[in-house]
């Protein structure tokens, strides 16, 4: 299959099929039309101002299907980002949010033939982190803000002279401790007599009543 059979109605079909995605049948991402089926999608593709785009698009198809799934890798982040900014989440969610917005990138126009193949993307270059379980695909948006980033590095900071903070405390109370202990244990060092301390003597030769 030539990239510029990419949109034909045929080749649409397959990969719709191939990702069981029936809800997003007949959608024609060159002219962002949606049809009500099989027949409204063959008309759709015979008229003028589809074939016009489709020449566009046979002028240079790649840059069309790059531009595309650059598109909708941004738009897919910045919805993770606004709803799932700080949770792991099943990617199937994710998609089934971000598709419910009937004007998003269709996937069957970009370079990822499944979900999955995406999933796996935007994980290799970092931009989430994925994980796959027996539930299917989770991910999890990196945060990447320059305003989250300082946030986060404030919040190490603190963490860190919080930490220094404790173990200085930490120290001074030891030392308080062995201090404690060498006066506890000084007056026995050097007594070898059984008699007990002078001053409980004292406290037992007066009188109780
Ligand atoms: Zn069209």
């Amino acid at each position: 299959m030539g990239k510029n059979d990419f949109l034909t109605p045929k080749a649409i079909a397959n990969r719709i099929k191939a990702k069981g995605l029936q809800k997003l049948k007949w959608y024609c991402q060159m002219c962002e039309k949606q049809c009500r089926d099989e027949n409204g999608f063959k008309c759709h593709c015979m008229s003028e101002s589809h074939q016009r785009q489709m020449y566009v698009f046979g002028q240079n198809p790649d840059r069309f299907v790059d531009g595309y799934s650059q598109e909708f890798e941004n738009s897919f982040l910045e919805h993770i980002k606004r709803t799932h900014r700080f949770s792991r989440v099943a990617a199937t969610v994710v998609y089934n949010e971000y598709i419910a917005d009937r004007h998003h990138i269709h996937m069957n126009s970009t370079q990822w033939a499944t979900l999955t193949e995406c999933i796996k993307y935007l994980g290799r270059t970092g931009k989430c982190k994925v994980d796959e379980t027996p539930k299917g695909w989770f991910i999890t948006f990196i945060d990447r803000e320059p305003e989250t980033l300082l946030k986060e590095s404030l919040k190490n900071k603190r963490v860190r002279s919080d930490l220094a903070e404790e173990e200085r405390h930490e120290r001074e109370i030891q030392g308080q401790i062995e201090r404690a202990e060498k006066l506890v244990v000084q007056p026995g060092v050097n007594s070898s007599s059984p008699e007990p301390p002078p001053d409980l003597t004292k406290a037992e030769s007066i009188p109780n009543g």
